[in-house]
């Protein structure tokens, strides 16, 4: 494998990530998965899933973890997965991360590398008011961050005690911070 291309990518709501994991994903081409946008298109269309995760999502509330924990199985299992991905936005509690431990155990898989888009909290408010999407309230955004702060944080404490893990300044033109990620990445040649 000439890059690393099982990555786990963290940050906040608003540090870009998404919006990295989609580059990132297109330029090595390797799937993206979006938990946040898995569980957005599965209320649009009303799966069982869908009507599961509606309430949380519409409030800025964890999904609970057996529901995420059945659609990232389903996932990581996929063709297109086999040769890697990017998640974005799973893992997001201890239990979430120990499944994922135990999940890529079974499959005979291990993560290369865990990137942390870091952004102070004043400028995630701003750039999450400007995103506009149906659940950027004023209110569910700090809610997010608060949810963000409290549980997801011990998250990436346990990821920062093992191997490999890389934090990255997101407080950086867009071009730029894609620049960095790729280098790490590339770093696995
Ligand atoms: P995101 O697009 O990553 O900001 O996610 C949007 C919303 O989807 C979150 O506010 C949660 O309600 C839900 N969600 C996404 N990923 C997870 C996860 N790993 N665990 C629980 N809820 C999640």
């Amino acid at each position: 494998m000439s890059q690393y291309s099982r990555l786990i990518f963290f940050g906040p709501p608003g540090a870009g990530k998404g919006t990295q994991a989609k580059k990132i994903s297109q330029e090595c081409n390797i799937p993206h998965i979006a938990t946040g946008d898995i569980l957005r298109n599965a209320i649009a269309q009303q799966t069982e899933i869908g009507k599961k995760a509606q309430s949380y999502v519409e409030n800025g509330d964890l999904v609970p973890d057996d529901v995420l924990a059945a659609l990232v199985r389903d996932r990581l299992q996929q063709p297109d997965a086999q040769a890697g991905w990017i998640l974005d936005g799973f893992p997001r509690t201890l239990q979430q991360a120990h499944f994922l431990d135990q999940l890529l155990q079974e499959l005979n898989s291990d993560y290369d590398l865990v990137i942390y888009l870091d952004v102070p909290d004043n400028i995630l408010v701003q750039r999450l008011l400007g995103r506009g999407r149906k659940d950027d309230t004023e209110e569910t955004i700090r809610h997010r961050l608060d949810v963000f702060h409290n549980e997801t944080a011990e998250v990436i404490n346990l990821y920062q005690q093992r191997n490999h893990f890389l934090q990255v300044d997101g407080n950086q033109p867009l071009p730029q911070v894609t620049e960095r990620i790729k280098t790490l990445i590339n770093q696995g040649s």
